[in-house]
C-alpha cells in the first residue's frame, strides 16, 4: 500500500508573528519557517506505517513556491521516499489545493491519504475534508491512533469529552491531531540521504487545476494589547475592585 501525505510550509511555531505595516498579511520577511506541526505529524505516521510493514511507499506532496523544497526535503529526511512539488507562487486557496491534491492522487493512487487536522498559519481545517469530498473516499479527521487490518482503516478521533473509532474502507483520508504520536528528528545521516531521494516538480497546469482563488484578504490585526494587572493587599479589596471597578460581580 501507498501513502500519500500532504505537507504546508508555516511560519514555525516558536515564531512571534508580526503583522505587516498596512495589515495586508503577516510578514514573512527574515522569518524561520517549518513544517507545519500536524503535516510533521502525519509523515511521522506514514513512516511508522511503513516500517511496521504495512505500506511499501510513502510519497509526500506540497503545493507552494520553491521554497517549500526545503519542507519536503525535510520530510524526505524524516523517511519518506519521494516528494512532489506542485509549484504554485500567491498561496492557493484550500479548494484549489484540494483539487490539486486530488489530481495527484489519481495519479499516484495511495491506499492512504494524510493531511495535518489543520495548517496552523490559515487555521482552515478545511483541505482534508474538500479532498475526501471531491475524490468521493471515506474520511477521518482529528485522528489519534491509526490502525490498518485487511483493507481497513480504524481510526481513533478526538472529539469533545472522549474518543470515536471509526472504520473506512480504503482508499481513505485521514487527518491527524496532535495526540497520534510524537515526530522524531531527523538524523544527519538522514538528512545527507534526503537529498539524494527524488523530488519532482509539476505544475498546476500539467495536472488540469487551474490555481485561482475566490477568496481574497482584507487585512490581518494584532490582537489587543493586554493591560498591565495590579497587585491587591487584601480580599476585601480584590471583590470591592471587581464589583466597583471591573463590575464583574454585583
Ligand atoms: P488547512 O485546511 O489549510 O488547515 O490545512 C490542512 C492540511 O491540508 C495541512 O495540514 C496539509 O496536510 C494540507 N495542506 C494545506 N495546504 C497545503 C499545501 N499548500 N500543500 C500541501 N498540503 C497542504
Amino acid at each position: 500500500m501507498k501513502i500519500l501525505v500532504a505537507v504546508k510550509r508555516v511560519i514555525d511555531y516558536n515564531v512571534k508573528v508580526r503583522v505587516k505595516a498596512d495589515q495586508s498579511n503577516v510578514d514573512l520577511n527574515n522569518v524561520k519557517m517549518a513544517l507545519n506541526p500536524f503535516c510533521e505529524i502525519a509523515v511521522e505516521e506514514a513512516v511508522r506505517l511503513k516500517e511496521q510493514g504495512v505500506a511499501t511507499e510513502v510519497v509526500v506532496v506540497s503545493i507552494g513556491s520553491k521554497s517549500c523544497q526545503e519542507q519536503l526535503r525535510n520530510a524526505l529526511a524524516l523517511g519518506c521516499d519521494r516528494a512532489i512539488q506542485v509549484e504554485a507562487e500567491d498561496g492557493p486557496d484550500s479548494l484549489s489545493v484540494a483539487r490539486i491534491l486530488a489530481k495527484v492522487a489519481e495519479a499516484e493512487t495511495p491506499g492512504l491519504i494524510l493531511l495535518g487536522k489543520q495548517a496552523i498559519d490559515s487555521d482552515n481545517n478545511q483541505t482534508g475534508q474538500m479532498l475526501a469530498a471531491l475524490l468521493d473516499r471515506p474520511q477521518a479527521t482529528f485522528a489519534s491512533e491509526i490502525k490498518i487490518e485487511e483493507g481497513k482503516a480504524s481510526v481513533t478521533r478526538e472529539i469533545d469529552g472522549g474518543l470515536q473509532t471509526l472504520k473506512l474502507t480504503l482508499p481513505a483520508v485521514v487527518t491527524t491531531d496532535l495526540r497520534l504520536n510524537e515526530p522524531r528528528f531527523a538524523s544527519l545521516p538522514n538528512i545527507m540521504k534526503a537529498k539524494r531521494k527524488p523530488l519532482e516538480v509539476k505544475s498546476a497546469d500539467e495536472l488540469g487545476v487551474s490555481v485561482s482563488s475566490n477568496i481574497k484578504l482584507i487585512s490581518v490585526e494584532e490582537p489587543a494589547q493586554r493591560q498591565a494587572g495590579i497587585k491587591v493587599s487584601s480580599v476585601d479589596e480584590l471583590v470591592e475592585k471587581l464589583r466597583n471597578e471591573a463590575k464583574v460581580i454585583a
